[in-house]
């Protein structure tokens, strides 16, 4: 058979990131702290595991898809967490978004028990997910790498070694930096153009074909009436979470801070997707920040 992996975490994305290794022939346990997360992996013929401990117990590969740093190290490093049952010998995927500083800790404590790590965060949103199209960024060695490389091309199609471990998860926080950036950029510029009257589909078709492109421009113009399939005529439905890309963008300014930068525009960013959760809209798609764009007092 396949390789054994354990899948920690089966939320937006581990979800059908789950369900293509099991149809790619892995024999796949998982686990997450939501019983009704793994059902659907359950009924397509995973194992349920009690922990993520239980769940590592005899694997080749165990992957870890959770929402922030700290529930990582809960779920790898605690009393039941994947490294008290991984194998020596086995590798541990980190493709959460997190700190460069976490997948380094993270690395260490597996070090500890024989288990190689990779960080391995994605881009590319559930829809990627689904058809196996993500952009896999990894950090660690690229011997481990290759050892996993027909496992990760399930999930991807574009695999990049980006250095040492914690390299992976700093190219995805440049990468969450222009994107975070790009859709305030977009937003702004919608805002000006339905204030002077500017017919909305036409801006999308003059600027998509213009030098202010961009993929949140392409993929969630944030207005209804423009693109059909784009969250903005969906409620806002997710995509990817406002409450997300604020977490990303934090941990951008973190690792700036560290590195002794200033991030000027991720700063009023940050600050911009950090007033949607209190307005309701944590759960909503990023191109929502249109909605917290202030208004002048005066106009
Ligand atoms: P999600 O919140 O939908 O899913 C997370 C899952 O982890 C949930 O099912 C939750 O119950 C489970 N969980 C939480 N704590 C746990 C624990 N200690 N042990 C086991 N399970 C636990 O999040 P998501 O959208 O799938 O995102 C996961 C990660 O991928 C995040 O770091 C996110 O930034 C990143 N990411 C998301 C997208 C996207 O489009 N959603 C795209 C790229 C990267």
């Amino acid at each position: 058979g396949g390789p054994r992996v354990a899948f920690i975490g089966l939320g937006t994305m581990g979800r059908p990131m789950a369900r293509r290794l099991l149809a790619g022939g892995c024999d796949l346990a998982v686990f997450d702290t939501a019983p009704a997360a793994m059902r659907p992996l359950l009924d397509a013929g995973a194992r349920a595991a009690a922990s993520p401990a239980d769940a590592a117990r005899r694997a080749d590969f165990v992957i870890t898809m959770l929402p922030d740093g700290r529930r990582v190290l809960e779920a790898t490093t605690g009393p039941t967490g994947a490294l008290s049952g991984a194998p020596p010998g086995s590798v541990l995927i980190d493709m959460s978004t997190v700190d460069p500083a976490t997948s380094r800790a993270v690395a260490f404590e597996a070090e500890r028990e024989g288990v190689r790590m990779l960080d391995a965060p994605v881009s590319g949103s559930s829809a990627g997910a689904v058809d196996g199209s993500l952009t896999i960024m990894v950090g660690g060695s690229a011997e481990v790498l290759d050892r996993s490389r027909r496992l990760l091309s399930l999930l991807g199609g574009k695999i990049v070694h980006c250095g040492a471990t914690g390299m992976g998860t700093t190219v995805k926080l440049a990468n969450q930096v222009m994107a975070g950036i790009s859709m305030v950029a977009v937003a702004e510029g919608f805002r000006l153009s339905q204030a002077l009257g500017v017919d909305l589909r036409l801006l999308h078709e003059v600027t998509t074909s213009s030098s202010g492109d961009s993929w949140p421009l392409r993929t969630r113009p944030p207005v209804p009436g423009v693109l059909a399939a784009g969250p903005a005529d969906h409620d806002f439905e997710p995509g990817f979470r406002s409450d997300l890309m604020r977490k990303d963008l934090e941990l951008a300014l973190s690792a700036a801070v560290d590195a002794g930068l200033d991030l000027p525009l991720t700063s009023a960013a940050r600050h911009l997707y950090a007033r949607l959760g209190p307005a309701g809209l944590g759960h909503k798609d990023f191109s929502a920040v249109i909605s917290v764009l202030p208004r002048r007092i005066d106009g």
